[in-house]
């Protein structure tokens, strides 16, 4: 019998990769591609919409190249994406009026601060407390310690309505379309046929109530926004994403699913039980724990996200970002502090501690327990005696010592017990950091084989949907565990000093850019 091959595109922030599986989650096929950001202005980051087709054409291209398969041999296709990043096009012509603007993009920093500041928002906060206590809603507890972020969608859009002249014009006139990357991708790949969102990607945007589960009437009053711009919310999984049309890879290639990153990584590491925890470590760190069917209300910016939903079954996440993680990697290898990533574990551990320097990881600023965009980027407390490996080092524990405080933060908010994660991303590779996690959060730490636990998930997701795969227990009897990390009491408490002294460090870069 002929196997089923699961094609999955996962558009990441750094890379775009086509992966293709057979009906035992074998990989037979694969290939990468990277994403060109552009820097037009300081605080923007944006892609080429025509770059970006370009490069999706292709790597799906040479994955079946490299699976030695044609597109009419694919049974169906997954596709998972960043969120955040959003794009505007015109419903006339299909042309976008703006690159795509990323969720690492801080054009409308001014006007996040400007908003977290105002006494409408304050009032607005004010009043949801006092809802809060006279009705012990979760929705309000929310709302009462919402804060906007810049890799929410909701401010960036909102400066796009207000400052690009066509799309404004487009508005007017009813002719402008809006979509993350996923609902622009799904509008080229089928012809200009559907213009849709699945719900986990709308919910990382802020203009997506996960307590009502529609748009954000409030959100749109406030800014404007209109409804008519929007796509349609639609489930995770299932044929309303119909299929690409036949001229881009030579025959039409079913779409089953399309999920957002950090849900997908849920679904390769089979995070399907309540309290199950991954931690992504790629661009940034992603902490998601699954909180089932109830949206966590969270006090320290921990945010609620639709991590999936198949009909019936509605699963929510809440997530802890720090959004600077390969990023610090790649700069550090860029002002050669070492040539190649895979060669930092080993330069850490060849000093015995970072001869009292600290480093920030804040190119976006600090996520929870901070949620300050004004923080700065720093090492602190170089001295003469300072050589690059004791730098290396400190930027090594510092990843480690974000992903010990997004953990802390979870544990400090909700009632779960969990007792490991699973660990994924490209930074992922690196055993001094993920050795140092287990041991600072005294969690047992599993590796996958293979890190590439997105574009995993979704072929799970399409899998599960096309039966090949018969239920998640099968999934998880599939999962294959690379590496287990197993926490090292005495090194916490020799890390003590060195963590509260961090600590100290980060607090001081907070407000820099205030
Ligand atoms: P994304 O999916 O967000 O595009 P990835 O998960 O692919 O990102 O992560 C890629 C990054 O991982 C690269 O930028 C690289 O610098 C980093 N990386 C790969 N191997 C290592 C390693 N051993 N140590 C630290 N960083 C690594």
């Amino acid at each position: 019998m002929e196997d089923k091959y699961i094609l999955s595109l996962d558009i990441g922030t750094s890379t775009i990769r086509s992966v293709i599986y057979n009906s035992k989650t074998d990989i037979i096929g694969k290939a990468f591609e990277q994403v060109i950001l552009h820097y037009p202005k300081p605080g923007f980051v944006e892609v080429d919409p025509d770059e970006l087709w370009q490069s999706i054409v292709n790597v799906v291209k040479k994955s079946l190249e490299d699976a030695s398969l044609s597109a009419a041999q694919i049974t169906a296709m997954g596709i998972s994406t960043q969120r955040g990043t959003f794009i505007t096009w015109s419903r006339k012509t299909g042309r976008p009026f703006h690159r795509f603007c990323t969720w690492k993009d801080i054009r409308a920093d001014k006007l996040v601060t400007e908003w977290n500041n105002s006494y409408t928002l304050k009032a607005i906060k004010f009043g949801a407390y006092v809802l809060h206590m006279v009705t012990r809603s979760k929705r309000f507890r929310a709302a009462s310690v919402f804060n906007f972020t810049n890799n929410q969608t909701i401010l960036r859009l909102s400066w796009a309505l207000h400052n690009i002249q066509a799309l404004k014009d487009a508005v007017q006139n009813k002719e402008a379309m809006f979509g993350t990357l996923d609902t622009w991708l799904l509008y080229k790949l089928t012809g200009n046929k559907v213009h849709i969102s699945d719900v986990s990607s709308a919910s990382a945007t802020a203009l997506y109530d996960p307590f009502t589960m529609q748009w954000a009437g409030w959100a749109m009053q406030f800014f404007n926004i209109p409804f008519s711009i929007l796509p349609e919310v639609v489930d995770t999984a299932g044929e309303h994403f119909t299929s690409t049309v036949p001229e881009i890879w030579g025959h039409a290639i079913p779409i089953r699913s399309c999920i957002a990153d950090q849900t997908a990584s849920m679904w390769g590491s089979c995070c399907f039980d309540v309290g199950e925890v991954k931690v992504t470590m790629g661009t940034g760190t992603f902490f998601n724990i699954n909180t089932g069917r109830t949206p966590h209300a969270s006090v320290s910016g921990l945010y609620p996200v639709v991590a999936w939903r198949l009909g019936n079954e509605l699963v929510f996440s809440a997530e802890g970002a720090s959004n600077d993680t390969a990023t610090i990697i790649t700069w550090a290898q860029s002002i050669g502090l070492f040539e190649n990533p895979a060669d930092t574990a080993e330069i850490a551990m060849s000093v015995p501690d970072t001869d009292g320097t600290y480093f920030i990881p804040a190119f976006s600023g600090l996520g929870p327990p901070y949620n300050d965009s004004t923080a700065a980027v720093g090492f602190i407390g170089i001295k003469p005696s300072t050589v690059k490996a004791h730098l290396v080092r400190a930027v090594l524990e510092a990843i480690a010592f974000r992903t010990v405080q997004l953990c802390t933060c979870v544990r400090a908010e909700t009632n779960y017990v969990f007792n490991y994660v699973r660990l994924d991303g490209g930074v992922s590779n690196n055993d001094f950091i993920v050795q140092l996690v287990s041991d600072l959060t005294g969690l047992r730490v599993e590796r996958p084989a293979q890190v590439e636990m997105t574009s995993l998930g979704c072929a799970h997701i399409v899998g599960l949907q096309l039966g090949i795969f018969k239920s998640k227990e099968e999934l998880k009897s599939m999962r294959k565990i690379g590496t287990v990390f197993v926490p090292r009491p005495h090194i916490k408490k020799a890390y003590e000093n060195t963590f509260r002294r961090w600590e100290e460090a980060v607090k001081r870069m907070c407000g820099w850019y205030q």
